[in-house]
């Protein structure tokens, strides 16, 4: 039986070949790291790393589709069919300057120093074509144990580069794996090291942490850490202090009940309201951690929603007057945050009352007889959508163009929205006139 469960097919036997074709004109040639050991703990690959003895050179002239990825550090991506595969050569890191992965790499003749260098010992097994692994460090067995540890000692690995304590704390996060006693002392005694470290490529690891499958062990293990004041990025006070509080920490766990393909932004709006970040602040916060513009912006206004339209529902007044918030706040922030918000909430609700099914179907009810039908019942979102446009009002009501008009125009737009009016052209030109009668142009 193969080695090889969790790799589709395809990719499998794309991998093989291009392992094959290495072999083939002489050189050796593994797969490595990330794929081996998801592979040993059955979890799905996704992409399947080669380390092989051959220069990138050697490795461009052997294949037909490449690109050279990183040369420098002996990186070329291999285009086989439908697969890449990213194929480095044999290598071992030097000059590591300010506790930076080097700019220099070294290559290096044989595997085992090519495993060496590498972070954890489940990170550095390595599986030939026949599924043959090659563990020097134990790695297998530590999996199966459960435990991180570094390959050889763990001050001088995170000494070389800081930015593996923050990958201890994303894998011990997301496969829930204990570090190793000298693992996590020589993390504390590192911690300020952590400061030389790139933004980007600690929130690459705070994002696969935070997307895992248990953020909140994440969280509480990056707090235990005490690397967070070192980190050369703002961090929220409340960040620092061990959550506490009801709401903090059902949102804490909802985080875990959202599945993160989902939608990313669900999980960062909890972490954020859970340590006090209001949707003022988000946005700018989420840029200085170097996430995208598009995703700090969502999270950003998904916390702005909620908290424009949470304090809304505390202010009471009538259904009907609740309904015109809700119409209002849809249309400034769209229909898709309206939709993400719902989703958020009834999560939400399903963690808070988690022990009163009861309650729960009664929140659940409310919400559907409110915000959820009221979500569904709006017709349209935009002024491109309304049937009439400015220049209709215009010619109908002979008045020169000026702020009126927009006014007057999201007016219409906010009426045939809240169902008071339909979105048929002859009805809104009349309520055009009225209003443009009652108010004069001005
Ligand atoms: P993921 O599933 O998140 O991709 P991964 O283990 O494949 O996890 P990568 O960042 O893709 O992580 O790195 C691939 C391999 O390169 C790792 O398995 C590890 O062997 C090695 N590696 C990556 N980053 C470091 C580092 N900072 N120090 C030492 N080795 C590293
Ligand atoms: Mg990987």
């Amino acid at each position: 039986m193969s080695f090889w469960r969790m790799v589709p097919p395809l990719m499998r036997h794309q991998g093989e070949y291009v392992l094959k074709r290495l072999q083939e004109h002489g050189h050796q040639a593994y797969f490595v790291g990330g794929c081996v050991r998801d592979e040993i703990m059955g979890r799905p690959v996704h992409d399947m790393d080669i380390a092989t003895s051959a220069r990138p050179e050697e490795v461009l002239a052997l294949f037909e589709r490449t690109v050279p990825t990183g040369l420098q550090h002996g990186t070329v991506t291999v285009l086989a069919e439908q697969e890449a595969f990213e194929v480095t050569t044999f290598r071992k890191e030097a000059d590591y300057e300010d506790h930076r992965h080097p700019t220099r790499v070294e290559f290096v003749d044989g595997l085992l120093e090519d495993l060496r260098r590498r972070d954890f010992t489940m990170n550095a097994i390595a599986a030939d074509a026949g599924g043959n692994l090659t563990d020097p460090f134990g790695g297998r067995r530590d999996i199966e144990a459960g435990v991180l540890r570094c390959v050889g000692d763990a001050g001088e690995r995170f000494d070389e580069d800081a930015l593996r304590m923050m990958r201890a704390i994303r894998f011990a996060s997301v496969f829930g794996f204990r570090p190793v006693k000298s693992l996590w002392s020589a993390l504390k005694s590192s911690r300020s090291k952590i400061s030389f470290i790139a933004i980007e490529r600690i929130r690459a690891e705070f994002e696969k942490m935070l997307l895992g499958p248990d953020p909140l062990r994440g969280l509480v293990l990056l707090q235990r850490s005490d690397l967070l004041p070192y980190i050369k990025a703002p961090v929220p006070p409340a960040a620092l202090r061990p959550l506490a509080g009801d709401n903090a920490l059902a949102a804490m766990k909802a985080l875990a009940a959202v599945p993160p393909e989902e939608s990313p932004e669900l999980r960062y709006t909890l972490l954020l309201q859970g340590i006090g970040v209001g949707g003022e602040e988000a946005a700018e916060l989420m840029k200085l951690w170097t996430f995208p513009n598009a995703i700090a912006r969502r999270t950003a206004d998904l916390i702005l929603f909620d908290e424009l339209w949470k304090s809304r529902r505390e202010e009471a007044g009538g259904s009907r007057q609740l309904r015109e918030h809700w119409v209002a706040l849809q249309l400034r922030f769209g229909k898709h945050m309206a939709a993400l918000w719902l989703k958020r909430e009834r999560r939400l609700l399903a963690v808070r009352f988690a022990e009163a099914p009861e309650k729960l179907q009664a929140e659940l009810d409310l919400m559907n007889e409110r915000e959820a039908r009221w979500h569904e019942e709006i017709p349209i979102h935009t002024l491109k959508e309304l049937a009439i446009r400015g220049e209709d009002v215009i010619e109908a009501t002979g008045r020169k163009g000026g702020p009126w008009l927009g006014r007057l125009m999201d007016r219409l737009l906010f009426m045939v929205a809240s169902r008071e009016l339909p979105n048929a052209r002859e009805i809104l030109l009349e309520q055009a006139k009225v209003v443009v009668n009652e108010d004069g142009a001005s």
